[in-house]
């Protein structure tokens, strides 16, 4: 199978990490138990505008910290041992610097990632997932999920505090050592 794989909010805790950064740079305490919604602009006071200024003032350093999810590297691995192909496609700007620090990230944290299996910039990852041929996408923001599920492509949600009520009947796990029983059906 080909397999499409988002990252954050999907192999990365990214909602800890952004809490960890806006909270150093805000001088807050913000808990991330806290910021129940996918944005972190309301638990910030910060107008959209505004959210969306710091988000791109400081996003090179939440996705350079570390926090990969619980099993997901160790699980990846292992589909790529039994033949499945893994692509890691994210929305994350194709900015140079960004590029730069999700290659390390990935290198870092032992996801199988072999130079061209990760694609930048997916703002529409169903039109992505199409022309590779992804069998199976995991996925966690609501606004990727509406698209995938519009264009039936096969995904499985991971788990998010923000996704909770996510309206469609998807699989959902909330640990990667699940997957394993989930490709096998
Ligand atoms: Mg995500």
């Amino acid at each position: 199978m080909k397999i499409g794989v988002d990252i954050d909010g999907t192999i990365k805790d990214t909602h800890r990490a952004a809490v960890e950064v806006y909270n150093e740079e805000l001088d807050q305490a913000v808990r991330v138990e806290e910021v129940t919604d996918f944005y972190l602009d309301e638990a910030y006071g910060l107008s959209k505008k505004e959210g969306k200024m710091l988000w791109r003032k400081l996003e090179e350093k939440i996705y350079s910290l570390g926090l990969p999810l619980p099993h997901a590297a160790e699980v990846l691995n292992e589909l790529e041992k039994q033949g499945h192909e893994i692509y890691f496609i994210t929305a994350r700007p194709g900015m140079k610097n960004i590029e730069k620090v999700t290659r390390k990230w990935l290198k870092k944290n032992h996801f199988p990632y072999k130079e061209n299996n990760l694609i930048m910039n997916s703002q529409n990852k169903a039109k992505i997932a199409k022309e590779i041929g992804i069998d199976l996408f995991f996925e966690d923001a609501p606004f990727h999920l509406d698209k995938l599920v519009e264009e039936e492509i096969p995904t499985v949600i991971v788990d998010a505090v923000y996704n909770r009520n996510y309206p469609h009947p998807l699989k959902r796990i909330k640990d990667w050592r699940e997957v394993y029983n989930l490709i096998q059906k």
